[in-house]
Formats: structure tokens, sequence, C-alpha cells
């Protein structure tokens, strides 16, 4: 481990090395952070990869380990659960979790990362510079190559310990690719996205339920809603690139607009600038990366999405990347040797990062076809009389991932169980609050438990 006195470099400014900056000052380093974009604190930058997020469990611990959480809630809306939105019909609502205390949090990405920053720099111990690309590195030797695109000029920096949270297009992992026992697999969802505005009511009201977030499930597609301080909601659209319903089979405004009038109905009443949000704004890719190994001679480290990207499916993204920062700052608090800490890191991390990648890519099967399923339905009603039921006992994977801190690897294991679980006891069920509970303790207690005991 270099002395408290050396520093280290963090690449990229986002919401992951932002943090990560601030829980290496707080151990004693001086940190020099390189971002290639301008401050977003003082000019205001092109629309975002999203303009709001979910922060749940694992990130709020992450927070609140350098005391950020309470000032980041002040600025967050709890989501209780979902509201399903049909074409025709009524709203159905399917909460998170077994009461109101379990929520998700929708958080503005742009304040979320401009705290986070200004944070950071306020521990007197950290330098932002931004405008500076990083565009060569040697992982092994601690060597960077940096553009600052202000004045055009390169300068090498050399000897650095350097953090990689550049995100999912890392230039840090591209030079890691250099390393003889490197390995990346990186898929691209066949799907794109696009962010869309329901601008507050009068008043600043909003105008549909706040405290959720809110789906139309349309099988091969969906349409998502999460609402902002100002009484807004942000939409997203998540379609296919091609095919009959697509990003390619929508290229007229009439098109748009009689594809909306049909699927979501309800929500294109909302959406004023809907065709000018939609041909102007850029259309976003989804990439889930899973590479090894993270790091490189003890100078070099990846972490959030650079390390790990997934879809955005289970909110999980940047929660997971903050767990890394805890996971990295306690190995550093015991672990003196860089080379020990990064091999640590990974082998604590990785399986996770793994398991939480691929639920996120099974998640979006169930958000955008099965909450519309009325079996489904029937099934999420189960679960929350069993969660009730047997607190401590039965635990259902979502309460897993986004309500504790529970190893994802676990989380994606009990829920296999815990979902067949359900499956079986639903199964000839009309009404949730009839199902079996001897039966349910059996089942629970012959297969669930010795798993949760054994692991
Ligand atoms: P990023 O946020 O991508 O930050 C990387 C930073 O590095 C950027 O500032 C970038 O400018 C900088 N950079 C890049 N290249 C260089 C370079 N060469 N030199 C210098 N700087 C560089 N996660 C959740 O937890 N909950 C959600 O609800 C959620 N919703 C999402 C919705 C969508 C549509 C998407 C796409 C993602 C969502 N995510 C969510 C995931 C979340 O956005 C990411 O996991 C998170 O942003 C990762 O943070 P990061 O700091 O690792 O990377």
């Amino acid at each position: 481990m270099p002395s408290n006195e050396s520093k280290l470099t963090v690449v990229g400014a986002g919401l992951v090395g932002s943090l990560l900056a601030l829980y290496l000052a707080r151990r004693g380093h001086t940190v020099e952070v390189l971002e290639r974009r301008p401050d977003m604190r003082r000019e205001t930058l092109d629309a975002g990869r999203s303009i709001n997020l979910a922060i749940s469990t694992r990130g709020l611990h992450a927070l609140r380990q350098v005391g950020l959480e309470e000032e980041a809630l002040k600025h967050a809306i709890p989501m209780r659960g979902r509201v399903i939105h049909p074409v025709k019909g009524e709203l159905a609502f399917q909460p998170y979790g077994k009461d109101d205390s379990q929520h998700i949090n929708s958080l503005s990405r742009g304040w979320l990362n401009k705290f986070l920053m200004t944070r950071a720099e306020e521990t007197g111990r950290v330098s932002i510079r931004f405008r500076q690309r990083v565009t060569h590195a040697d992982p092994a030797a601690g060597a960077l190559t940096v553009l600052d695109e202000a004045t055009g000029e390169t300068r090498e920096l050399r000897d650095a310990v350097v953090f990689g949270t550049d995100g999912s297009g890392s230039a840090v992992r591209q030079a890691l690719q250099s390393q003889p026992d490197f390995r990346a697999d990186s898929e691209t969802l066949g799907h794109g996205y696009k962010e869309l505005t329901i601008p507050p009511g009068e008043g600043g009201r909003f105008q549909m339920e706040k405290h959720a977030l809110h789906i139309w499930p349309r099988g091969t597609y969906m349409l998502i809603a999460l609402p902002n301080e100002d009484g807004s909601f942000t939409c997203t659209l998540f379609l296919p690139w091609e095919g009959p319903v697509s990003f390619a089979s929508l290229q007229t405004p009439e098109a748009l607009e009689a594809f909306f009038q049909e699927q979501f109905p309800d929500a294109k009443a909302l959406i004023p600038g809907l065709v000018e949000e939609f041909f102007s704004r850029p259309t976003g890719h989804m990439v889930t990366v899973k590479c090894a190994p993270w790091h490189a001679g003890g100078r070099t480290l990846l972490l959030g999405d650079a390390a790990h990207a997934i879809v955005p499916f289970y909110g999980q993204g940047m929660n997971c990347g903050f767990e890394d920062c805890v996971a990295l700052d306690a190995l550093l608090a015991k672990q003196p040797d860089l080379g020990q800490a990064f091999r640590e890191f990974e082998r604590l991390r990785k399986t996770n990062a793994d398991a939480i990648a691929d639920m996120a890519v099974e998640n979006f099967i169930e958000m955008r076809d099965s909450t519309a399923d009325p079996r489904f339905l029937l099934e999420k009603g189960v679960e929350k009389v069993l969660l009730n039921a047997f607190p401590g006992e039965f635990v259902s994977r979502y309460t897993l991932v986004s309500f504790s801190r529970v190893p994802y690897r676990l989380a994606y294991g009990v829920g296999a169980i815990a979902g067949g679980i359900v499956s079986e006891l639903a199964k000839d069920l009309k009404r949730p609050e009839d199902v079996d509970l001897d039966r349910a303790a059996k089942l629970i207690r012959g297969r669930l438990t010795p798993f949760m005991e054994e692991h």
C-alpha cells in the first residue's frame, strides 16, 4: 500500500469515481480525479445516461458510511411499488416489499453526481480535473496518457495507482486488454432506450402516483416512468432496434403518435413534447460487460461500470458500483499490500457482479412481459403473504437484491428456490390470501432454510 502521502489517480468523476475519491480521501490519501467532461456544476451538459435513477439499500449504505445518506434522501422520492398501466382498464399496484418501509428511491443522477464531487473536494484531499481524457494506459506500470481537451495538449503520468471508474466504455479496461490473461465479453442488448418527459401539472402537482415506478409492459418492449422532485416524471421507452415495433419502424411523427396512441394512450396524453423529444434526443445503448482480471501489477484496478457494466432493469448498476467502494475501503483498511487487496477485491466482487448482471437481464423479461400476466400478479401476491407470514425465514430475490446487502450471488440462488416455492404454492390458487401456510412452512423449512444455512 502506498503511504498516506501517495497520490492516487481516479479516472472518471462519474457516480462511482466521485464516491471512491471521497472514500480514499477519508483514508488519508491525496486523490487526483481525471474527468473527460466539463464540470457539470458550471456547464449544462447534454442529456446524460438517465435523468434519474433508483437508489436502494446497497447504495444508501455506501453513502451512510461517509455521512451522506441523510442529505441524499432529502432529494429522493420513495417508490413503494410498481404501478402497471395496461393498454385498457384499471391500473394495478404491485408493492416492492412486505410493507411501505421497503421501498426504492428515485434520485436525480445529475444532482447526485454534483453532490458527490463537491463532498469529495470538500475533504481538501481531492482535486477533480475536468476535460482530461485518458487516451492510453499501461496498467501494470500505473502509467496514463492524458489529453487535455481544453488545450489539446497531451501529458504522461507515471508510477500512479490508477482506479479505472470510467464507465462501460472504459479506456482503462481497454488498456488492460494488452495483458496476456485478460478476457472480456461484451453483450449489447437488442434494445435501445429513449427518454421522454411528463411535466408537472398545475402548481407542480404530480400527474400520476408519485410514490411508484410506473410500467407500461407490452411484451417485447415497455415504457417506464420515475418521479422527479419538481413534480415531473422521466419516462424511458425501451424498444428493439429493429423489427415490426422498433426504433427502426418509428421514423415519422405520424408513426410515433399512432404507436403511442395505440399502446400508451394515458402516457401520450401526459407527454406534450413527445415528437420533439423523441426525434431530438439521443437513443441510448445498453451493454453487459463481464471481464477479468480487473487489476494489473498492484497498480491499476477497475471498479463500477468499467469492471461490470450491466443493463438497467434491476436498478442496480450504481448500487453495485457503490458497494464496490465499500468493499475496497474495507480491504484497504486491513491489507497493506495493494496487489493483494486488488486480488481479494476481485475475488469478492466478481461473482457478485456476474450474478447481478444475469439477474438484470432476466428482470427485463419480467418487467416488460410478466408484470402484465395475471399469474405473475397472483404469485407476487403470494410472495407478499409469505414475506409477512415468515419474517426472517422467507425471502424473495427482489427483497434480497434491493433491501439487503446479502451478496448478489446468494440472492440469485435464494431467489431461484424462493421463486419455485411461490410457483408451487400459487399453482391452484385463485387468491393469494388462500395460500396454505402449513405447506408453505414445510417448503420453506425444507428447501430455503437449509440453503441459507449452508451459505
Ligand atoms: P459512469 O457513470 O458512466 O461514469 C464514468 C465517468 O467517466 C463519466 O463521468 C465519464 O465522462 C468519465 N470518463 C469516461 N471515459 C473517460 C476517459 N477516457 N477519461 C476520463 N474520464 C472518462 N443504476 C442504479 O443503481 N439504479 C438505476 O435506477 C439505474 N438506472 C439506469 C438507467 C439507465 C437508462 C442506464 C443506462 C443506467 C442505469 N443505472 C442505474 C446504471 C448506472 O447509471 C451506472 O451503473 C452508473 O452510472 C455507473 O457509474 P460509473 O461511475 O461506474 O460510470
